[in-house]
C-alpha cells in the first residue's frame, strides 16, 4: 500500500477471478465458460466489421443491440443498458443506485465481486448468512435501508429463487433498488426480467458469457424501468461515452438473433448438468440442486482442497474457495459430456 495512494485505493481489496492457464490442454471447469463455442454468425458478423468498419467509433448508446436485447424479452429499448460485461454493468448500478450512508444487504454467500464495489465506492453492507441448506433466507431482505444485490441462480450454489419470492422482496423494498444479477438465468427457470414493468424498483442484470459463449467478447447488460436505466446512462457517459466497441456490438446482436443456436447449446448443457449430478452421488458427494451451468458439490471423505489440487495435477482446473464458509465446497463448471466423463474418470482415481 502507497502513501501516494487515495483512501479508495488503499480500502480496496482487488476480486480475483479463478485461475487461466494457458497450458492448452486443460480441462477448463473453474470460471463457467461456455464449453462450446458462439454461433457461427457471431464470427460472421465480427469478421464482417474488422473487414469494414474499424476507423469509425461504435454507437455511443448502441441502440441497435439494445432494440435486440429488448425484443427477446417484449420490451422497448428504453428499458435496456449495454455494458462491457456484467461486471461494467454491476458496477455502473452500484454507483447509480446505492449510497454511503444507507446499508445494502447481499447474501454471506455470493458473487465476491459485491464486497469488492461496496468497498471501492464507500456504501456500507451487511451479509445475511443463508440458511443451511444454502436457501436464501426471504424475509431477512423484506426491509433493506439501501438495497439489494444479489444473484439467481446464486453463485457459487446454483440455487435458484422463485420469480414468486423475488417479487416478494421487490414488494418489500419498494423505496431501494433490488438489484437480480441473472447471470445464470438461461440455465434457470425463468427470468424476471417478466417482472419489471411491474416493480419500478426492480433491476435484472445479465451477461452473455455463459450461456450465449461469449465470455471473451465482454457483453453484460441491465433491464428495467427507464428512470432505472437513465440513471445507468449517466454514469456510464461520465466514464466513457461509447458502451461498447464496435466488435463487442456486432458479435453481441448476432448472437442476440441466432435464438436456435442459443436453444441448443443451452439444452444441451442443462441435459449434461443433469447426467453428472447422480453420477457425482453414486461418488460419495453431495450435490446442491443447480439451476445454473455449474454444480457446488462436497464430498464425504475428500477434502475439496485435495480434490482440487489433485484434479489440477491431472490437468482438469476446478474453483475452490477461501471463504471458510464453503470451505470444504468445490464448484465446477458443466462441460461437455466428453469433458464430464474425464472428471469422472479422474475423480474414480483420486477417491480409489
Ligand atoms: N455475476 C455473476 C454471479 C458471475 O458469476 C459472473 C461471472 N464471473 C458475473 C456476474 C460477471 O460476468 P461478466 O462480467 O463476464 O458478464
Amino acid at each position: 500500500m502507497h502513501k501516494l495512494w487515495s483512501d479508495a485505493a488503499k480500502r480496496t481489496e482487488p476480486y480475483v477471478p479463478g485461475e487461466q492457464l494457458n497450458d492448452p490442454d486443460i480441462i477448463k471447469l473453474n470460471t463457467n465458460e461456455s464449453p462450446y463455442g458462439p454461433s457461427p454468425n457471431v464470427i460472421e458478423a465480427i469478421q464482417k466489421e474488422v473487414s469494414h468498419h474499424l476507423q469509425l467509433y461504435p454507437a455511443p448508446d448502441a441502440e441497435a443491440l439494445r432494440d435486440d436485447i429488448g425484443r427477446y424479452y417484449q420490451l422497448d429499448k428504453e428499458h435496456i443498458f449495454v455494458g462491457n460485461g456484467s461486471d461494467e454493468v454491476l458496477a455502473f448500478s452500484f454507483m447509480a443506485f446505492f449510497n454511503t450512508d444507507a446499508r445494502i444487504q447481499f447474501p454471506s454467500v455470493t458473487y465476491s465481486f459485491y464486497p469488492v464495489y461496496a468497498k471501492l465506492f464507500h456504501i456500507p453492507y451487511e451479509e445475511v448468512p443463508l440458511n443451511q441448506d444454502f436457501t436464501i433466507p426471504v424475509e431477512s431482505f423484506f426491509q433493506s435501508d439501501g438495497g439489494i444485490i444479489m444473484a439467481n441462480p446464486n453463485a457459487p450454489t446454483g440455487i435458484y429463487l422463485s420469480l414468486e419470492n423475488v417479487e416478494t422482496i421487490a414488494a418489500n423494498n419498494s423505496d431501494q433498488v433490488v438489484i437480480m444479477d441473472e447471470a445464470y438465468i438461461d440455465f434457470a427457470p425463468a427470468s424476471a426480467a417478466s417482472l419489471v414493468q411491474d416493480y419500478p424498483n426492480l433491476l435484472i442484470v445479465q451477461t452473455m458469457s455463459k450461456s450465449r459463449s461469449l465470455a471473451g467478447l465482454r457483453i453484460g447488460f441491465a433491464i428495467g424501468q427507464p428512470h432505472l436505466i437513465e440513471a445507468l446512462f449517466r454514469i456510464k457517459d461520465s466514464f466513457n461515452s461509447y458502451t461498447m466497441d464496435r466488435l463487442a456490438l456486432a458479435g453481441a446482436a448476432a448472437a442476440m438473433k441466432d435464438d436456435h443456436y442459443f436453444q441448443e447449446t443451452t439444452e444441451e448443457i442443462i441435459r449434461t448438468r443433469e447426467w453428472l449430478i447422480p453420477e457425482m452421488k453414486k461418488r460419495g458427494f453431495s450435490v446442491l440442486p443447480s439451476a445454473a451451468n455449474f454444480i457446488f458439490t462436497t464430498h464425504s471423505t475428500v477434502k475439496a482442497e485435495t480434490l482440487y489440487n489433485e484434479l489440477k495435477r491431472r490437468k482438469i482446473l476446478i474453483r475452490h474457495f477461501q471463504n471458510p464458509a464453503i470451505a470444504n465446497h468445490v464448484r465446477i463448471t458443466i462441460g461437455t459430456e466428453k469433458q464430464m466423463e474425464q472428471l469422472l474418470r479422474a475423480i474414480d482415481a483420486i477417491i480409489a
